[in-house]
């Protein structure tokens, strides 16, 4: 992979914008990747903004998971998180400069007036939307009456967004309607802080879901208004199931945290698939965050909508399981297996797992495997046989075989090596293939028919525990001749 020279632009600036009404979604975490990838790509600044102003909607709870979500998954924000609600004031005081010049307007039309209005659309199914009934009276007309403040959306023509994902995309300036700014007590209006907030952070790349495209069209209609510089807008198509309708729970799309908690995922790998989600490089399945932000642009981003997929998710959690650190990976999987076991886990534990790691992490594809599949070194005596293990056992001349193996261990070297010279041993005194020894002796070492390498798992659980497991097998068995 040939190194890209960054495409140095330290004016950029881009930022993600959650709401913080539930946990990180993968959409929403995607969509943090790009903007971070674009920002870090052109040396520029991935800004962080806490869309709150839904008081109602917005708890506490919400923003910490989604700041957990986007540590966990290395999202990492430059500066402080803008909390929009605080803003209220400023955005306020934007309103007022555009009533002040003329791009906006009060509207006394009260909340009866209003719905009569829309049941009249309705019923001639005309679009619903405000007429304008107070963009061109005079304000002294309402005298005190509480009012909103309206935008004042041009009448004529027509906005194209030249969208970077998009394309060019057009509507006719008629179809804006007259969009509320401040409410009747002052608050601002979500529609408002966006672009006020856009502006006052210098953002310069608007990337975000395209389900925001149609509010784009009122956005800048608002920053032409104010004279603001526009920023480049990138709107990226939503991610839909594997069977192609909206994500949902029930394909998956659960909260970051659950990648983590419930799945199994490394961070890594989570961002890896989400790249990838939406956004190509050739035929490059793993990326990680450093080519990523070599190779980021908005121009490898689909049109269509991705598809969400499990599966190639656990494929790529599969390889970052194999290039990770196997300290890491202990650290990872010991909470879940003191729970499976009962018990903490002690240094000898904790050791033998470090050193069995390199082999572990190659047959799994989540966390929850590699625990479960690193269990048997830590079991305790008798350790349980699963389904496989107890066929090969019950094979004729196994546990004979298995005893042979165990009184030839008896004196050798603990090293995988010499272990493994007495066991080959065994099998051409007896006239067999290795396997046919070695099959029933994981069998009866791991509890299973799978494993690491056997002499190596051997050598790993030491020399008492070893021959302890061997003996539990074989004199508590009737040797079948
Ligand atoms: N707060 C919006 C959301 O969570 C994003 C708005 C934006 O990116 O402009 O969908």
């Amino acid at each position: 992979m040939g190194a890209t020279p960054l495409a140095a632009d330290p004016t950029v600036v881009t930022r993600f914008a959650p709401s913080p009404t539930g946990f990180l979604h993968i959409g929403g975490a995607r969509t943090a990747l790009f903007n971070l990838l674009y920002a870090r790509h052109h040396g520029g600044k991935f800004l962080l903004r806490i869309e709150d102003t839904d008081r109602a909607r917005s708890t506490q709870a919400a923003v910490d998971a989604i700041l957990d979500g986007m540590r966990w998954l290395a999202l990492d924000w430059d500066g402080e998180p803008v909390m929009q609600f605080e803003r209220a004031p400023r955005h306020a005081e934007v309103a007022h400069s555009l009533l002040a010049s003329g791009h906006a307007y009060k509207c006394f039309a009260t909340a009866d007036e209003l719905e009569a209005m829309r049941a009249a659309q309705r019923a001639a199914k005309a679009p619903m939307r405000y007429d304008g009934r107070w963009r061109d009276r005079d304000p002294a007309d309402g005298g005190d009456a509480p009012f909103v403040v309206r935008f004042r959306a041009p009448a004529d023509g027509s906005t194209t967004i030249a969208d970077r994902v998009q394309g060019d995309v057009t509507v006719a300036n008629a179809e804006l309607d007259d969009m509320v700014l401040l409410r009747s007590d002052g608050s601002p209006t979500y529609m408002l802080a966006v672009v006020v907030d856009d502006h006052d952070m210098g953002v310069t790349h608007v990337i975000r879901g395209d389900d925001h495209l149609n509010n784009a069209f009122r956005q800048l209609a608002m920053i032409k208004a104010l004279q603001w510089p526009e920023p480049i807008y990138a709107h990226i198509p939503l991610i839909h199931g594997s069977d192609g309708t909206k994500l949902s729970k029930r394909h998956g799309a659960l909260g970051v945290d659950a990648y983590r908690d419930t799945l199994g995922m490394l961070p890594e790998a989570v961002d890896n698939y989400l790249l990838k989600l939406g956004w190509g490089h050739g035929d490059d399945e793993f990326i990680d965050r450093a080519q990523a932000t070599a190779w980021f642009d908005l121009g490898g981003i689909g049109r269509g909508a991705a598809r969400f997929d499990l599966k190639k998710l656990e494929h790529v959690n599969g390889h970052y399981l194999r290039l990770a650190d196997d300290g890491r990976l202990v650290d990872l999987i010991v909470p879940h297996i003191a729970a499976l076991l009962g018990r903490p886990l002690t240094d000898v534990d904790r050791s033998v797992l470090q050193r069995g790691m390199s082999e572990l992490k190659l047959r799994a594809t989540d966390l929850d495997m590699l625990a479960a599949s690193s269990l048997f070194y830590l079991r305790p005596r008798p350790i349980a046989m699963d389904a496989g293990a107890q066929k090969l056992l019950e094979t004729d001349g196994a546990v004979l075989l298995v005893a042979a193996v165990r009184t030839a261990l008896a004196g050798v070297e603990w090293t995988a090596a010499a272990i493994e010279a007495a066991v080959r041993d065994v099998a051409d005194t007896a006239g067999v293939k290795l396997g046919k020894v070695a099959q029933p002796l994981r069998a009866a070492v791991t509890g299973s028919a799978t494993s690491p390498g056997l002499f190596e798992v051997l050598e790993l659980l030491g020399r008492d525990e070893a021959l302890g497991r061997l003996d539990d097998m074989t004199l508590t068995k009737e040797p079948v001749a």
